[in-house]
């Protein structure tokens, strides 16, 4: 069998071999036994790094491994790692009190040998006699002596070959005493279950999962294999959790099945919007209209990019609700948004006999209350809003569909909160949008519990965007000369300020500086306004008309233009220190411009060497920049996932383990087909560790 020479730790058994090995079944219950750690202070720091059973202690994984250096390398003052042979050991006497007993050892490698001395522990002459191999982790000092801080016996390994694992530790507990600990119960490595089906290890190749556990410890030649083994179980069971909560979601909870003829819906799609959809928007459409006509609630991620149209899918659902006597919602994170979403529906259907309205925290009292009566009467049939919608007084007669932008923004609260508002005994579908392109690694990852839908084509006739690094001051005037003359030729400009992290109050002060600064200085002859996160609402609706009229030719603008703002004559934008902001941020930032008929230019004002502005001046593409920051930026860093709970795996770590990710999510998808309860014995372990790992209900805690 020449596979079995591939799992991590497996020599070609040799015949007979079989038949010497100690007879030894796995006793898992033997891992939950009590820890034995040796001191008040180290039993302590056990208790700190949660080592509080056997198991607890295999499953500690090292780190990384320490390079061991070598005698000869060590110089006067280091602190390192060395793996040593003993070669004469003795205790001192310890004559006069208060002299702390104390161990000297001869120790040796092949580049050479020191006197290696121990404190407080006159036990080790005879625990360590002369030719044992020892892991010191210690100082290095002058006259040749290395004072030792931790110790463990090693394996028979030279020292450059191995390195030594290096633990997460904590006062009290060196990484080097828990290697010893994990030595000292190697043997109920033995102990350890095998979770994954049988078949499906051989057929990925992974090796057991106690030979993983030993070779982490013990054996770094197998650490790459057994690291990809813990990692695709972590992220199998991740997936079948996510799965599985796909599939009872909603269970015992029903929605209206929305499959009634479409009259108004397909009017408005044929006749009555301005423009013919994309191939994208009709596939999303599409598989949102199939989701609706089912009585379980929908629950689907429409991602794309600023400006690929998501507003008029969103529309089109919500439509496919009131048309069958139904409520449709549409919650956005800010005012600003809720505001532009309410434009862009009522610019959307034009002479729809749709009743629509705005509700958010600063609707005055009157009018709010006009507003609830009539959703609570179903009057009204479809609403536009922010977080008011989901408060208590908020009721509706029939609501089937909610679109929540930019979900991300949202708490698990809020979206539970929204889910309320449905009929008792059912939940209205939900399509979640979302502008930060979320690669695909991700969205298995943090949103496989959702079905998605990408809108990748732009519509057309959107036109390039020019992206440009500015670092010197001669860029600078350069970048006026260009706004200048896009301003004469008609076209106008956004000029974003920088982030100010302390608070709103400073950014808008800020702004307020730069603009004073433009209006008297570089952009004299131009209209200039401003808008900031200080100004009242009416003040920055007031702006924002303006700009979009025409009138302003200049907006001096904070991030609060991040997104909502639609002025397709708008052709510049120059973000000032654009290193500040994170690179999704300042991709949605450039989506601002061109969505007109003309040309674009961006100008990021910051250091050229930025990987970050870098790559917004190579790709216009949101999911290649996507992909981009997540290998800059690492998995649990991406907006929108720090608050998902599960942004970092044990071991498993994306998007390095992306084709691992891929290759557990089909494996979890065949498992959750054939036998969703785990019921099979070849299953029954995996069930167990589900649990183990996502409690009773597997899956719920996940996202929570
Ligand atoms: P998003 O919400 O994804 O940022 P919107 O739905 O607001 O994008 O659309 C951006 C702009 O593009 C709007 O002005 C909208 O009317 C327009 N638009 C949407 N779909 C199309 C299309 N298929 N053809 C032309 N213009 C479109
Ligand atoms: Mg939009």
């Amino acid at each position: 069998m020449p596979g079995v020479s591939a799992f991590a730790s497996s020599r070609p058994l040799h015949p007979g071999e079989l038949a010497d090995a100690p007879v030894r079944y796995p006793r898992p219950t033997r891992l939950a036994h009590q820890l034995c750690v040796d001191g008040a202070k180290s039993r302590a720091a056990a208790a700190t790094l949660g080592l509080q059973t056997v198991g607890d202690l295999l499953e500690h994984l090292p780190r990384d491994r320490r390079e061991a250096r070598c005698i000869g390398q060590l110089v006067a003052g280091e602190t390192a790692t060395v793996v040593v042979e003993v070669r004469v050991i003795a205790a001192r006497s310890v004559r006069r009190r208060g002299m702390r007993p104390l161990v000297e050892a001869t120790v040796a490698d092949a580049s050479g040998s020191m006197t290696a001395t121990f404190f407080n522990q006159p036990w080790l002459a005879q625990k360590y006699p002369a030719g044992t191999r020892l892991a010191l982790h210690g100082k290095y000092e002058t006259r040749n002596r290395f004072r030792v801080q931790g110790h463990a016996r090693t394996a028979e390994a030279t020292a450059g070959e191995t390195g030594v694992a290096h633990y997460p530790a904590t006062e009290g507990l060196t990484s080097t005493q828990i290697l010893a600990l994990v030595r000292a119960h190697a043997d109920a490595l033995q102990d350890v279950g095998e979770p994954l089906p049988a078949m499906l290890r051989v057929s990925e190749r992974l090796p057991e999962r106690r030979e993983a556990l030993a070779a982490l410890h013990f054996d770094a030649d197998d650490e790459h294999a057994a690291r990809r083994r813990l990692a695709f179980e972590e992220l199998l069971l991740a997936q079948l959790a996510l799965l599985r909560r796909r599939r009872l979601r909603g269970r015992g909870r029903s929605a209206p099945a929305l499959d009634g003829a479409p009259e108004r819906s397909r009017r408005w799609l044929t006749e009555l919007l301005p423009f013919a959809l994309t191939g994208d928007q009709r596939r999303a459409i599409e598989e949102i209209d199939a989701d609706l006509a089912r009585a379980r609630p929908m629950q689907r991620l429409l991602m794309g990019e600023v400006g690929s149209g998501k507003t008029v899918v969103a529309l089109h659902a919500l439509l496919r609700a009131v048309e069958q006597g139904h409520q449709g919602l549409m919650m956005a994170p800010t005012e600003v948004l809720a505001e532009q979403h309410f434009a862009t529906i009522q610019a959307l259907m034009p002479g729809e006999a749709v009743a629509i309205g705005l509700l958010t925290g600063s609707t005055p009292a009157r009018r709010r209350a006009d507003l609830l009566g009539k959703l609570a009467t179903g009057e009204l049939s479809l609403i536009v809003g922010t977080h008011a919608l989901i408060e208590d007084p908020v009721r509706f007669a029939a609501l089937a569909v909610a679109v929540i932008d930019e979900q991300h923004r949202f708490g698990v609260r809020q979206r539970a909160a929204l889910d309320a508002k449905a009929p008792a005994g059912q939940g209205p579908h939900m399509l979640h949008m979302t502008a930060t392109p979320i690669p695909r690694t991700l969205a298995l990852s943090h949103y496989g519990d959702l079905d998605f839908t990408v809108l990748a084509e732009l519509p057309r006739g959107r036109q390039p965007i020019q992206t440009f690094v500015c670092s010197t001051e001669r860029e600078r005037a350069r970048a006026y000369d260009r706004i200048r003359e896009e301003l004469r030729t008609g076209r106008q400009a956004f000029v974003v300020c920088p982030l100010v992290a302390e608070s709103e109050l400073m950014q808008a002060r800020a702004a307020t500086a730069e603009f004073e600064r433009l209006r008297g200085g570089e952009l004299r002859e131009f209209s200039v306004a401003l808008l900031h996160g200080q100004l009242s609402a009416h003040d920055k609706h007031d702006v924002m008309a303006r700009f979009a009229a025409g009138e302003a030719d200049v907006l001096v603008a904070t991030s609060v233009i991040e997104v909502g703002i639609d002025v397709p004559n708008a052709t510049v934008m120059l973000v000032e220190d654009a290193d500040h902001y994170g690179l999704s941020q300042l991709h949605q930032l450039r989506g601002r411009i061109g969505r007109g008929e003309h040309p674009s230019l961006c100008l990021l004002f910051g250091a050229k060497g930025s990987a970050r502005l870098r790559a917004l001046a190579r790709h216009s593409d949101g999911f290649a920049l996507a992909e981009v920051d997540l290998e800059l930026r690492g998995e649990g860093e991406l907006v929108g996932t720090r608050q998902s709970g599960m942004a970092q795996f044990r071991i498993a770590e994306l998007p390095r383990d992306r084709e691992l990710l891929e290759r557990a999510r089909l494996r979890a998808e065949a498992i959750d087909a054939a036998d969703p309860e785990l019921e099979l014995a070849e299953h029954a372990l995996l069930g167990d560790a589900l649990r183990g790992l996502y409690g009773a209900e597997a899956g719920a805690p996940i996202r929570a």
